[in-house]
């Protein structure tokens, strides 16, 4: 899978049986920002109306014309999946437009001449996030694409996140490569945290996790 450009265009391109983008961050400004809700992205009346039904929410045209955003009021999504060809979950080094290094945390990942080698992350997490923050050390890149279990008739869907907490969580939560499952379902949460800075400041974080249903 080509990995030199990220966002949502280049998941059009690699999936064109997507329907729409679930996102909980989305750039602005060359900068990453969370979203306060579930946003659903899609091209298709349709589709924006399916995902309203089932979620809840509030649909705006995009400001480009082309298509809709729903600002959904549900943060607990149930998705099903088939682990071994739905989900990409690598950390990945850019430079600018450069791809530097691809892995999994522990083993080199996508470039030929080094796959499979050890790679340089640390194995402390806190360490880890510190090295992406000060741009020396990759950062998650985590792609899904899935059904809807409240509305598997309205497509596929695709959900692109940068987000520590989804690709540990993932890691997680999936069974591992060795087993023979094609569909899984999880959720996806927008978790909400509130804490006070040391200024005294309030802050609210969102972020994205998965969590595994119980298999009926
Ligand atoms: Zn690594």
């Amino acid at each position: 899978m080509p990995l030199t450009r990220i966002g949502v265009a280049e998941v059009l391109v690699e999936h064109e049986d997507v329907v729409g983008f679930l996102m909980a961050e989305e750039s602005r400004n060359g900068r990453t920002v969370a979203l306060p809700a579930w946003k659903m992205t899609t091209g298709d009346r349709a589709v924006a109306d399916g995902v309203l039904r089932a979620y809840g929410g509030v649909r705006r045209t995009r400001g480009d014309g082309r298509g809709y955003d729903c600002m959904l009021r549900c943060d607990s999504i149930a998705i099903r999946v088939n682990p071994r060809v739905d989900i990409t979950n690598h950390l990945v080094l850019r430079k600018g437009e450069d791809l530097v290094r691809v892995c999994d945390g522990s083993v080199l990942l996508h470039l030929a001449s080094s796959s499979g080698a050890l790679c340089s992350c640390p194995v402390d997490a806190f360490e880890r996030r510190a090295a992406a923050r000060a741009g020396t050390g990759p950062k998650p890149e985590v792609r899904l694409t899935f059904e809807l279990a409240e509305g598997p008739e309205l497509g596929r869907f695709s959900l692109f996140s940068s987000s520590w907490e989804l690709a540990d969580s993932l890691r997680r939560v999936l069974p591992g490569t060795d087993t023979n499952v094609d569909r899984v379902e999880l959720v996806l949460d927008l978790h909400r945290k509130q804490f006070a800075t040391r200024s005294g400041l309030d802050v609210s974080i969102v972020f994205p996790a998965a969590a595994s249903l119980p298999s009926k």
